[in-house]
Protein backbone atom coordinates (compact mmCIF):
# COMPACT_ATOMS: atom_id res chain seq x y z
CA UNK A 1 0.00 0.00 0.00
CA UNK A 2 1.53 3.74 -0.94
CA UNK A 3 0.78 5.47 1.25
CA UNK A 4 3.07 9.33 1.72
CA UNK A 5 2.74 10.96 5.33
CA UNK A 6 4.22 14.14 3.72
CA UNK A 7 2.00 14.36 0.37
CA UNK A 8 -0.43 17.59 -0.33
CA UNK A 9 -4.16 16.67 0.20
CA UNK A 10 -5.46 20.11 -0.34
CA UNK A 11 -8.21 21.20 -2.47
CA UNK A 12 -7.11 21.35 -6.05
CA UNK A 13 -8.77 24.71 -8.01
CA UNK A 14 -9.61 21.70 -11.05
CA UNK A 15 -10.70 18.62 -9.76
CA UNK A 16 -8.92 15.17 -11.56
CA UNK A 17 -12.51 13.91 -11.41
CA UNK A 18 -15.48 14.22 -10.60
CA UNK A 19 -18.45 11.77 -10.11
CA UNK A 20 -21.57 11.89 -9.74
CA UNK A 21 -24.36 9.30 -7.94
CA UNK A 22 -23.17 6.88 -5.14
CA UNK A 23 -24.58 3.45 -6.10
CA UNK A 24 -21.95 0.38 -6.63
CA UNK A 25 -21.10 2.24 -10.30
CA UNK A 26 -19.89 5.49 -8.09
CA UNK A 27 -18.38 4.01 -5.51
CA UNK A 28 -16.44 1.34 -7.49
CA UNK A 29 -15.73 4.45 -9.58
CA UNK A 30 -14.30 6.37 -6.55
CA UNK A 31 -12.49 3.24 -4.84
CA UNK A 32 -10.50 2.99 -8.55
CA UNK A 33 -9.51 6.16 -8.65
CA UNK A 34 -8.20 7.28 -5.48
CA UNK A 35 -6.45 4.04 -5.30
CA UNK A 36 -5.19 5.45 -8.38
CA UNK A 37 -4.48 9.24 -6.55
CA UNK A 38 -6.74 11.47 -8.52
CA UNK A 39 -8.35 11.86 -5.39
CA UNK A 40 -11.45 11.85 -6.90
CA UNK A 41 -14.78 14.24 -5.43
CA UNK A 42 -17.95 12.76 -5.35
CA UNK A 43 -21.41 14.05 -5.35
CA UNK A 44 -23.08 11.41 -3.28
CA UNK A 45 -26.85 12.49 -4.32
CA UNK A 46 -29.26 13.21 -1.46
CA UNK A 47 -32.86 13.56 -3.21
CA UNK A 48 -32.92 13.79 -6.84
CA UNK A 49 -32.84 10.44 -8.25
CA UNK A 50 -32.87 8.25 -5.75
CA UNK A 51 -30.18 7.81 -2.26
CA UNK A 52 -27.07 8.13 -1.25
CA UNK A 53 -25.89 4.27 -1.43
CA UNK A 54 -27.74 3.95 -4.63
CA UNK A 55 -30.80 1.35 -5.45
CA UNK A 56 -29.47 -0.95 -3.11
CA UNK A 57 -30.30 1.13 -0.49
CA UNK A 58 -33.86 0.20 -0.72
CA UNK A 59 -33.67 -3.81 -0.66
CA UNK A 60 -32.90 -5.95 2.55
CA UNK A 61 -31.05 -9.21 1.61
CA UNK A 62 -28.09 -8.99 -1.46
CA UNK A 63 -27.68 -12.89 -2.42
CA UNK A 64 -25.73 -12.28 -5.43
CA UNK A 65 -22.86 -9.86 -4.98
CA UNK A 66 -19.36 -11.87 -5.11
CA UNK A 67 -17.52 -12.28 -1.66
CA UNK A 68 -20.89 -12.52 0.55
CA UNK A 69 -21.71 -16.41 0.05
CA UNK A 70 -24.35 -15.75 3.37
CA UNK A 71 -25.62 -13.20 1.37
CA UNK A 72 -25.40 -9.22 2.23
CA UNK A 73 -27.88 -6.53 3.66
CA UNK A 74 -28.31 -4.02 1.02
CA UNK A 75 -27.66 -0.76 2.76
CA UNK A 76 -24.48 -3.03 4.56
CA UNK A 77 -22.82 -3.57 1.42
CA UNK A 78 -23.17 0.03 0.48
CA UNK A 79 -21.63 1.15 3.92
CA UNK A 80 -18.80 -1.17 2.82
CA UNK A 81 -18.26 0.69 -0.69
CA UNK A 82 -18.97 4.28 0.92
CA UNK A 83 -15.78 3.13 3.79
CA UNK A 84 -13.58 1.74 1.11
CA UNK A 85 -13.90 4.92 -0.69
CA UNK A 86 -12.81 7.17 2.01
CA UNK A 87 -10.42 5.25 2.78
CA UNK A 88 -8.36 5.38 -0.20
CA UNK A 89 -9.37 8.91 0.12
CA UNK A 90 -12.39 9.81 -2.26
CA UNK A 91 -14.04 13.14 -1.41
CA UNK A 92 -17.93 12.76 -0.92
CA UNK A 93 -20.15 15.04 -0.20
CA UNK A 94 -24.05 14.45 0.21
CA UNK A 95 -25.36 17.20 -2.55
CA UNK A 96 -27.57 16.45 -5.50
CA UNK A 97 -25.66 17.71 -8.91
CA UNK A 98 -28.01 20.43 -10.36
CA UNK A 99 -26.55 21.45 -13.53
CA UNK A 100 -23.15 20.53 -15.72
CA UNK A 101 -21.63 22.17 -17.80
CA UNK A 102 -19.16 20.29 -20.55
CA UNK A 103 -19.32 22.63 -23.47
CA UNK A 104 -16.64 24.28 -21.70
CA UNK A 105 -12.89 22.40 -20.46
CA UNK A 106 -12.55 22.25 -18.05
CA UNK A 107 -16.24 21.11 -17.28
CA UNK A 108 -18.36 22.73 -14.53
CA UNK A 109 -20.58 20.63 -12.24
CA UNK A 110 -22.82 22.72 -9.74
CA UNK A 111 -24.61 21.44 -6.92
CA UNK A 112 -26.98 24.03 -4.01
CA UNK A 113 -23.98 24.47 -2.35
CA UNK A 114 -20.68 23.68 -4.51
CA UNK A 115 -19.47 24.92 -7.52
CA UNK A 116 -16.80 22.77 -9.10
CA UNK A 117 -14.68 22.76 -12.30
CA UNK A 118 -13.39 18.85 -13.45
CA UNK A 119 -10.68 17.60 -16.39
CA UNK A 120 -12.90 14.75 -16.09
CA UNK A 121 -16.64 13.44 -14.97
CA UNK A 122 -18.09 9.49 -14.13
CA UNK A 123 -22.13 9.58 -14.56
CA UNK A 124 -23.18 7.20 -12.29
CA UNK A 125 -27.07 8.67 -11.35
CA UNK A 126 -28.70 4.89 -11.79
CA UNK A 127 -32.57 4.85 -12.82
CA UNK A 128 -35.35 5.85 -10.73
CA UNK A 129 -38.86 3.91 -9.87
CA UNK A 130 -41.53 4.87 -12.12
CA UNK A 131 -44.88 5.58 -10.86
CA UNK A 132 -48.03 5.06 -13.14
CA UNK A 133 -50.07 8.77 -12.62
CA UNK A 134 -53.28 7.15 -11.65
CA UNK A 135 -55.72 9.67 -11.17
CA UNK A 136 -55.77 9.69 -7.37
CA UNK A 137 -52.04 9.00 -7.35
CA UNK A 138 -51.15 12.22 -5.59
CA UNK A 139 -53.85 12.16 -3.13
CA UNK A 140 -52.74 8.91 -1.68
CA UNK A 141 -48.92 9.21 -2.31
CA UNK A 142 -47.73 8.05 1.41
CA UNK A 143 -51.94 7.99 2.48
CA UNK A 144 -51.68 3.95 1.34
CA UNK A 145 -49.76 4.26 -2.01
CA UNK A 146 -45.26 4.23 -1.52
CA UNK A 147 -42.57 2.93 -4.21
CA UNK A 148 -40.44 1.48 -1.40
CA UNK A 149 -41.89 -1.69 0.26
CA UNK A 150 -38.53 -2.30 1.95
CA UNK A 151 -39.17 1.52 3.43
CA UNK A 152 -42.73 1.40 4.41
CA UNK A 153 -43.76 -1.66 5.05
CA UNK A 154 -43.00 -2.48 8.52
CA UNK A 155 -45.10 0.60 9.37
CA UNK A 156 -47.85 -0.32 11.81
CA UNK A 157 -50.90 0.76 9.16
CA UNK A 158 -49.83 -2.24 6.86
CA UNK A 159 -49.60 -5.23 9.75
CA UNK A 160 -52.54 -7.26 9.02
CA UNK A 161 -53.77 -5.33 6.37
CA UNK A 162 -54.76 -6.22 2.42
CA UNK A 163 -52.01 -4.81 0.44
CA UNK A 164 -51.49 -4.94 -3.24
CA UNK A 165 -48.10 -5.06 -5.20
CA UNK A 166 -48.30 -3.78 -9.14
CA UNK A 167 -45.76 -5.20 -11.47
CA UNK A 168 -44.24 -8.27 -12.30
CA UNK A 169 -40.38 -8.68 -12.30
CA UNK A 170 -37.82 -9.39 -9.87
CA UNK A 171 -38.80 -6.15 -7.84
CA UNK A 172 -42.45 -7.10 -7.62
CA UNK A 173 -42.05 -10.41 -6.71
CA UNK A 174 -39.24 -9.33 -4.19
CA UNK A 175 -41.43 -6.88 -2.34
CA UNK A 176 -44.32 -8.81 -2.56
CA UNK A 177 -42.91 -11.77 -0.77
CA UNK A 178 -41.23 -9.04 1.38
CA UNK A 179 -44.61 -7.43 2.48
CA UNK A 180 -46.58 -11.24 3.38
CA UNK A 181 -44.00 -10.79 6.23
CA UNK A 182 -46.76 -7.67 7.53
CA UNK A 183 -49.60 -7.72 5.90
CA UNK A 184 -53.20 -10.41 5.86
CA UNK A 185 -52.40 -10.89 2.20
CA UNK A 186 -50.91 -9.36 -0.50
CA UNK A 187 -52.45 -9.25 -4.05
CA UNK A 188 -49.64 -8.93 -7.14
CA UNK A 189 -51.32 -7.18 -10.28
CA UNK A 190 -49.53 -8.28 -13.34
CA UNK A 191 -50.48 -6.56 -16.46
CA UNK A 192 -50.42 -9.71 -18.90
CA UNK A 193 -50.17 -13.83 -18.33
CA UNK A 194 -46.84 -13.84 -17.57
CA UNK A 195 -43.88 -12.03 -15.13
CA UNK A 196 -40.98 -11.23 -16.13
CA UNK A 197 -39.21 -11.83 -12.78
CA UNK A 198 -36.63 -14.72 -12.77
CA UNK A 199 -38.19 -18.05 -12.35
CA UNK A 200 -36.76 -18.79 -8.86
CA UNK A 201 -38.34 -15.30 -7.71
CA UNK A 202 -41.59 -16.29 -9.39
CA UNK A 203 -41.62 -19.61 -7.51
CA UNK A 204 -41.12 -18.13 -4.52
CA UNK A 205 -44.29 -16.13 -5.40
CA UNK A 206 -46.66 -19.00 -6.74
CA UNK A 207 -45.39 -20.79 -3.60
CA UNK A 208 -46.90 -18.41 -0.94
CA UNK A 209 -50.02 -19.09 -0.02
CA UNK A 210 -50.06 -15.62 1.12
CA UNK A 211 -49.96 -14.34 -2.35
CA UNK A 212 -52.61 -13.88 -5.15
CA UNK A 213 -51.70 -12.74 -8.59
CA UNK A 214 -54.23 -11.64 -10.27
CA UNK A 215 -53.08 -11.97 -14.58
CA UNK A 216 -54.22 -9.53 -16.63
CA UNK A 217 -54.84 -7.31 -14.77
CA UNK A 218 -54.44 -3.10 -14.56
CA UNK A 219 -55.17 -0.82 -12.04
CA UNK A 220 -57.77 1.88 -12.69
CA UNK A 221 -57.38 4.09 -9.63
CA UNK A 222 -57.55 4.02 -5.91
CA UNK A 223 -60.11 4.80 -3.75
CA UNK A 224 -60.91 5.82 0.13
CA UNK A 225 -61.40 8.68 2.65
CA UNK A 226 -58.41 9.60 3.78
CA UNK A 227 -56.11 6.89 3.58
CA UNK A 228 -56.35 4.43 1.31
CA UNK A 229 -59.09 1.70 1.32
CA UNK A 230 -58.96 0.21 -2.39
CA UNK A 231 -57.99 -0.39 -5.32
CA UNK A 232 -60.08 -0.26 -8.35
CA UNK A 233 -58.70 -2.69 -11.37
CA UNK A 234 -59.34 -3.50 -14.92
CA UNK A 235 -59.10 -7.17 -16.21
CA UNK A 236 -57.57 -6.51 -19.97
CA UNK A 237 -59.03 -9.38 -21.51
CA UNK A 238 -62.83 -8.85 -20.29
CA UNK A 239 -62.94 -5.04 -19.86
CA UNK A 240 -64.35 -5.78 -16.39
CA UNK A 241 -63.69 -3.71 -13.45
CA UNK A 242 -63.61 -4.94 -10.13
CA UNK A 243 -62.34 -3.00 -6.32
CA UNK A 244 -59.71 -4.97 -4.64
CA UNK A 245 -60.14 -3.95 -1.01
CA UNK A 246 -56.70 -2.71 0.48
CA UNK A 247 -54.82 -0.11 2.53
CA UNK A 248 -51.64 -0.49 0.97
CA UNK A 249 -50.35 0.20 -2.23
CA UNK A 250 -46.98 -0.67 -3.66
CA UNK A 251 -45.31 0.21 -7.14
CA UNK A 252 -42.66 -2.06 -8.19
CA UNK A 253 -42.72 -0.80 -12.17
CA UNK A 254 -39.69 -0.65 -13.52
CA UNK A 255 -37.18 2.71 -13.51
CA UNK A 256 -35.94 6.00 -15.68
CA UNK A 257 -32.78 6.30 -16.15
CA UNK A 258 -31.74 9.99 -13.69
CA UNK A 259 -30.32 12.11 -16.83
CA UNK A 260 -32.23 15.17 -17.11
CA UNK A 261 -29.17 17.02 -15.90
CA UNK A 262 -27.29 15.65 -18.75
CA UNK A 263 -29.67 16.18 -21.68
CA UNK A 264 -28.43 18.55 -24.24
CA UNK A 265 -25.02 18.08 -22.50
CA UNK A 266 -24.39 14.17 -24.16
CA UNK A 267 -26.08 11.94 -26.18
CA UNK A 268 -29.24 9.63 -24.85
CA UNK A 269 -31.34 7.21 -26.42
CA UNK A 270 -34.93 8.21 -27.00
CA UNK A 271 -35.99 6.33 -22.91
CA UNK A 272 -33.27 8.86 -21.81
CA UNK A 273 -30.26 6.09 -21.01
CA UNK A 274 -26.76 7.67 -22.19
CA UNK A 275 -25.57 6.77 -25.16
CA UNK A 276 -21.46 5.03 -24.58
CA UNK A 277 -18.75 3.24 -26.97
CA UNK A 278 -16.35 0.70 -25.56
CA UNK A 279 -18.90 0.30 -22.68
CA UNK A 280 -18.37 3.61 -20.60
CA UNK A 281 -17.04 6.63 -23.31
CA UNK A 282 -19.88 8.73 -23.55
CA UNK A 283 -20.63 11.39 -26.45
CA UNK A 284 -18.02 13.70 -24.82
CA UNK A 285 -14.23 13.16 -24.48
CA UNK A 286 -13.35 12.75 -20.76
CA UNK A 287 -16.50 12.22 -19.61
CA UNK A 288 -17.80 8.75 -18.69
CA UNK A 289 -20.88 6.66 -17.65
CA UNK A 290 -21.16 3.75 -15.55
CA UNK A 291 -24.03 1.31 -14.38
CA UNK A 292 -27.71 1.33 -14.47
CA UNK A 293 -27.69 5.05 -16.38
CA UNK A 294 -26.08 3.29 -19.51
CA UNK A 295 -27.50 0.01 -18.39
CA UNK A 296 -31.14 -1.02 -19.41
CA UNK A 297 -30.02 -4.81 -20.08
CA UNK A 298 -28.19 -6.32 -16.93
CA UNK A 299 -29.15 -3.62 -14.26
CA UNK A 300 -27.32 -5.96 -11.36
CA UNK A 301 -24.92 -4.33 -8.77
CA UNK A 302 -21.93 -5.97 -9.77
CA UNK A 303 -22.39 -5.44 -12.89
CA UNK A 304 -22.99 -1.27 -12.27
CA UNK A 305 -19.59 -2.02 -10.39
CA UNK A 306 -17.83 -3.56 -13.39
CA UNK A 307 -18.58 -0.60 -15.54
CA UNK A 308 -17.63 2.18 -12.47
CA UNK A 309 -14.03 0.02 -12.50
CA UNK A 310 -14.38 0.57 -16.60
CA UNK A 311 -14.89 4.08 -16.09
CA UNK A 312 -12.05 4.86 -13.58
CA UNK A 313 -9.45 3.05 -15.48
CA UNK A 314 -10.66 5.16 -18.91
CA UNK A 315 -10.47 8.49 -17.10
CA UNK A 316 -7.28 8.02 -15.27
CA UNK A 317 -5.89 6.77 -18.63
CA UNK A 318 -7.47 10.03 -20.73
CA UNK A 319 -6.31 12.53 -17.96
CA UNK A 320 -2.83 10.74 -18.40
CA UNK A 321 -3.15 11.09 -22.25
CA UNK A 322 -4.05 14.73 -22.19
CA UNK A 323 -1.86 15.12 -19.29
CA UNK A 324 -4.07 16.35 -16.73
CA UNK A 325 -3.22 14.24 -13.86
CA UNK A 326 -2.61 15.77 -10.72
CA UNK A 327 -1.60 13.32 -8.08
CA UNK A 328 -2.60 12.86 -4.47
CA UNK A 329 -1.52 10.62 -2.21
CA UNK A 330 -3.03 9.33 0.71
CA UNK A 331 -2.31 10.04 4.34
CA UNK A 332 -2.40 7.88 7.21
CA UNK A 333 -5.26 11.09 8.76
CA UNK A 334 -7.25 10.47 5.79
CA UNK A 335 -7.31 6.54 5.93
CA UNK A 336 -8.88 6.40 9.56
CA UNK A 337 -11.41 8.91 8.41
CA UNK A 338 -13.22 5.89 6.46
CA UNK A 339 -16.55 5.46 7.56
CA UNK A 340 -17.59 2.56 9.29
CA UNK A 341 -20.44 0.11 8.87
CA UNK A 342 -23.21 0.58 10.94
CA UNK A 343 -23.69 -1.83 14.09
CA UNK A 344 -27.12 -2.56 14.76
CA UNK A 345 -28.52 -1.68 18.30
CA UNK A 346 -30.43 -4.30 20.11
CA UNK A 347 -33.94 -4.22 21.72
CA UNK A 348 -33.31 -2.91 25.47
CA UNK A 349 -35.48 -4.03 28.37
CA UNK A 350 -37.29 -1.59 30.17
CA UNK A 351 -35.32 -2.18 33.56
CA UNK A 352 -32.36 -1.23 30.95
CA UNK A 353 -33.22 1.55 29.29
CA UNK A 354 -34.76 3.11 33.07
CA UNK A 355 -31.05 2.61 33.98
CA UNK A 356 -29.47 4.35 30.97
CA UNK A 357 -31.99 7.37 30.65
CA UNK A 358 -30.12 10.41 31.62
CA UNK A 359 -32.18 13.56 30.86
CA UNK A 360 -29.31 15.77 30.61
CA UNK A 361 -27.90 14.36 27.41
CA UNK A 362 -29.69 15.29 23.87
CA UNK A 363 -29.78 11.95 22.27
CA UNK A 364 -31.78 8.89 23.46
CA UNK A 365 -33.55 6.00 21.81
CA UNK A 366 -35.78 3.94 21.89
CA UNK A 367 -39.62 4.38 23.55
CA UNK A 368 -38.66 4.24 27.38
CA UNK A 369 -36.81 7.44 26.79
CA UNK A 370 -39.79 9.20 24.79
CA UNK A 371 -42.47 8.30 26.74
CA UNK A 372 -40.09 10.17 29.90
CA UNK A 373 -39.27 13.26 27.69
CA UNK A 374 -42.53 13.35 26.61
CA UNK A 375 -43.70 14.27 30.55
CA UNK A 376 -40.43 15.57 32.03
CA UNK A 377 -38.91 17.53 29.28
CA UNK A 378 -38.60 21.65 29.09
CA UNK A 379 -37.05 21.17 25.57
CA UNK A 380 -38.31 20.70 21.73
CA UNK A 381 -38.35 17.24 21.08
CA UNK A 382 -37.19 15.95 17.64
CA UNK A 383 -38.86 12.00 17.09
CA UNK A 384 -37.03 10.06 14.35
CA UNK A 385 -39.03 6.99 13.40
CA UNK A 386 -37.00 4.40 11.45
CA UNK A 387 -37.21 0.97 10.28
CA UNK A 388 -33.66 -0.74 10.37
CA UNK A 389 -34.34 -2.22 6.62
CA UNK A 390 -35.53 1.71 4.85
CA UNK A 391 -32.77 3.24 3.01
CA UNK A 392 -34.02 6.44 3.74
CA UNK A 393 -33.97 6.42 6.69
CA UNK A 394 -30.10 5.27 6.51
CA UNK A 395 -29.28 8.25 4.30
CA UNK A 396 -31.46 10.92 6.97
CA UNK A 397 -29.01 9.72 10.08
CA UNK A 398 -25.84 11.41 9.39
CA UNK A 399 -27.71 14.22 8.25
CA UNK A 400 -30.02 14.78 11.36
CA UNK A 401 -26.73 14.05 13.28
CA UNK A 402 -25.29 16.73 12.50
CA UNK A 403 -28.34 18.70 12.81
CA UNK A 404 -28.64 17.89 16.44
CA UNK A 405 -25.60 18.74 16.89
CA UNK A 406 -26.00 22.27 16.24
CA UNK A 407 -29.02 22.27 18.72
CA UNK A 408 -27.31 20.22 21.00
CA UNK A 409 -28.72 21.10 24.59
CA UNK A 410 -31.87 22.88 23.19
CA UNK A 411 -33.52 19.90 21.88
CA UNK A 412 -34.26 16.36 22.74
CA UNK A 413 -33.81 13.97 19.53
CA UNK A 414 -35.16 10.07 19.88
CA UNK A 415 -34.78 7.39 17.58
CA UNK A 416 -37.92 4.81 17.72
CA UNK A 417 -36.97 1.57 15.73
CA UNK A 418 -40.29 0.96 14.47
CA UNK A 419 -40.04 -2.89 14.30
CA UNK A 420 -38.76 -2.75 17.99
CA UNK A 421 -41.40 -0.16 18.88
CA UNK A 422 -44.44 -1.06 16.66
CA UNK A 423 -46.98 0.18 19.15
CA UNK A 424 -45.44 3.62 20.27
CA UNK A 425 -45.31 4.27 16.21
CA UNK A 426 -48.65 3.68 15.59
CA UNK A 427 -50.03 5.46 18.79
CA UNK A 428 -48.01 8.64 17.08
CA UNK A 429 -49.96 7.67 13.22
CA UNK A 430 -46.53 7.06 11.65
CA UNK A 431 -47.91 5.54 8.41
CA UNK A 432 -43.91 5.53 6.69
CA UNK A 433 -40.57 5.88 7.48
CA UNK A 434 -38.42 7.88 7.92
CA UNK A 435 -40.81 10.24 9.55
CA UNK A 436 -39.87 13.47 12.43
CA UNK A 437 -42.26 14.40 14.96
CA UNK A 438 -41.43 17.67 16.68
CA UNK A 439 -43.22 18.07 20.00
CA UNK A 440 -43.35 20.75 22.68
CA UNK A 441 -45.28 21.58 25.65
CA UNK A 442 -46.76 17.42 25.27
CA UNK A 443 -48.12 18.13 22.23
CA UNK A 444 -47.73 17.49 18.73
CA UNK A 445 -46.45 20.67 16.62
CA UNK A 446 -44.76 19.30 13.49
CA UNK A 447 -44.30 16.38 11.22
CA UNK A 448 -41.71 15.89 8.55
CA UNK A 449 -42.17 12.70 6.30
CA UNK A 450 -39.49 11.21 4.26
CA UNK A 451 -36.05 12.66 3.35
CA UNK A 452 -35.91 16.70 3.34
CA UNK A 453 -33.59 19.17 2.86
CA UNK A 454 -31.10 19.59 5.35
CA UNK A 455 -32.40 23.24 5.70
CA UNK A 456 -35.88 22.31 5.89
CA UNK A 457 -34.78 20.58 9.75
CA UNK A 458 -32.52 23.61 10.54
CA UNK A 459 -35.10 25.91 9.99
CA UNK A 460 -37.83 23.71 11.00
CA UNK A 461 -36.40 23.52 14.30
CA UNK A 462 -35.08 26.79 14.66
CA UNK A 463 -38.76 27.96 14.09
CA UNK A 464 -39.94 25.69 16.75
CA UNK A 465 -37.41 27.67 19.44
CA UNK A 466 -37.86 30.91 18.25
CA UNK A 467 -41.95 30.13 18.94
CA UNK A 468 -40.68 28.77 22.38
CA UNK A 469 -38.82 32.13 23.59
C1 LIG B 1 -35.51 -3.42 -4.77
C2 LIG B 1 -34.25 -3.70 -5.56
C3 LIG B 1 -33.52 -4.85 -5.30
C4 LIG B 1 -32.35 -5.12 -6.01
N1 LIG B 1 -31.65 -6.25 -5.69
C5 LIG B 1 -30.50 -6.49 -6.32
C6 LIG B 1 -29.71 -7.63 -5.95
O1 LIG B 1 -30.08 -8.42 -5.08
N2 LIG B 1 -28.53 -7.80 -6.61
C7 LIG B 1 -28.09 -6.94 -7.59
O2 LIG B 1 -27.00 -7.15 -8.11
N3 LIG B 1 -28.82 -5.87 -7.95
C8 LIG B 1 -30.00 -5.63 -7.35
N4 LIG B 1 -30.75 -4.54 -7.72
C9 LIG B 1 -30.27 -3.69 -8.81
C10 LIG B 1 -29.16 -2.75 -8.32
O3 LIG B 1 -29.62 -2.07 -7.18
C11 LIG B 1 -28.78 -1.75 -9.39
O4 LIG B 1 -28.44 -2.42 -10.56
C12 LIG B 1 -27.59 -0.92 -8.94
O5 LIG B 1 -27.86 -0.28 -7.71
C13 LIG B 1 -27.24 0.14 -9.98
O6 LIG B 1 -26.17 0.88 -9.46
P1 LIG B 1 -25.79 2.32 -9.99
O7 LIG B 1 -24.57 2.69 -9.25
O8 LIG B 1 -25.75 2.33 -11.45
O9 LIG B 1 -27.00 3.29 -9.61
P2 LIG B 1 -27.94 3.46 -8.35
O10 LIG B 1 -27.79 2.37 -7.39
O11 LIG B 1 -29.28 3.73 -8.93
O12 LIG B 1 -27.37 4.80 -7.69
C14 LIG B 1 -27.51 6.04 -8.33
C15 LIG B 1 -26.90 7.11 -7.47
O13 LIG B 1 -26.92 8.35 -8.16
C16 LIG B 1 -27.32 9.37 -7.28
N5 LIG B 1 -27.86 10.48 -8.05
C17 LIG B 1 -28.92 10.50 -8.91
N6 LIG B 1 -29.09 11.75 -9.40
C18 LIG B 1 -28.11 12.52 -8.86
C19 LIG B 1 -27.74 13.88 -8.96
N7 LIG B 1 -28.43 14.74 -9.72
N8 LIG B 1 -26.69 14.31 -8.26
C20 LIG B 1 -25.96 13.49 -7.47
N9 LIG B 1 -26.26 12.18 -7.34
C21 LIG B 1 -27.32 11.71 -8.02
C22 LIG B 1 -28.32 8.70 -6.34
O14 LIG B 1 -28.43 9.42 -5.13
C23 LIG B 1 -27.61 7.36 -6.15
O15 LIG B 1 -26.65 7.48 -5.15
C24 LIG B 1 -31.92 -4.24 -7.02
C25 LIG B 1 -32.64 -3.08 -7.29
C26 LIG B 1 -33.80 -2.81 -6.58
C27 LIG B 1 -34.58 -1.56 -6.86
Amino acid sequence: MATDMTADMATPAVENLVIIGSGPAGYTAAIYAARANLKPFMFEGYQVGGLPGGQLMTTTEVENFPGFPDGIMGPELMDRMKAQALRWGAELVTEDVISVDFSQRPFVIRSEETELRAHSVIIATGATAQRLGLPSESLFWSQGISACAICDGATPVFRNAEIVVIGGGDSAAEEAVYLTKYGSHVHLLVRSDRMRASKAMQDRVLKNPKITVHWNTEAVDVYGTGWMEGIKVRNRQTQEESNIAARGLFYAIGHRPNTSLFKGQIELDEVGYVVTQHGVQTSVEGVFAAGDVQDHEYRQGITAAGTGCMAALLAERWLTTNDLVQEFHQTAASEQSAAQPEVKSEAKTEAEAEAEFDLAQTRHQGSFALRKLYHDSDRLIMVKYASPTCGPCHTLKPILSKIVDEFDGRVHYVEIDIEQDPAIAESAGVVGTPTVQFFRDKALVGELKGVKPKSQYRETIAGYLMAKV
